[in-house]
């Protein structure tokens, strides 16, 4: 059965897979952050994501992505993965 997760960074429910293993390296396509589950401490630097998770919701709030690189890869959330649906 397919669940779905919260990216860590934006905090939409983008990931899905059915365990927490299935979506270790996924790419959220609503901010482009790399889900490394090993790095959850915000302010620890993430080497998938050569940022901070910190830094990545940071740059989320301010781009609309992790990093303003990926600005053009990422699209708004869909309605099922607004946190209020999940
Ligand atoms: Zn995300």
């Amino acid at each position: 059965m397919e669940h779905r997760y919260q990216c860590k960074c934006c905090g939409y429910f983008t990931l899905e897979g059915e365990t927490k293993e299935d979506i270790l390296w996924d790419i959220c396509p609503v901010c482009f952050w790399e889900n490394d589950i090993f790095e959850d401490v915000p302010g620890k630097y993430s080497g998938a994501n050569h940022m901070t998770l910190a830094q990545g919701r940071e740059n989320y709030k301010n781009y609309s992505a992790c990093d303003p690189k990926h600005v053009s890869y990422v699209r708004v959330p869909q309605q099922k993965e607004l946190p209020e649906n999940n």
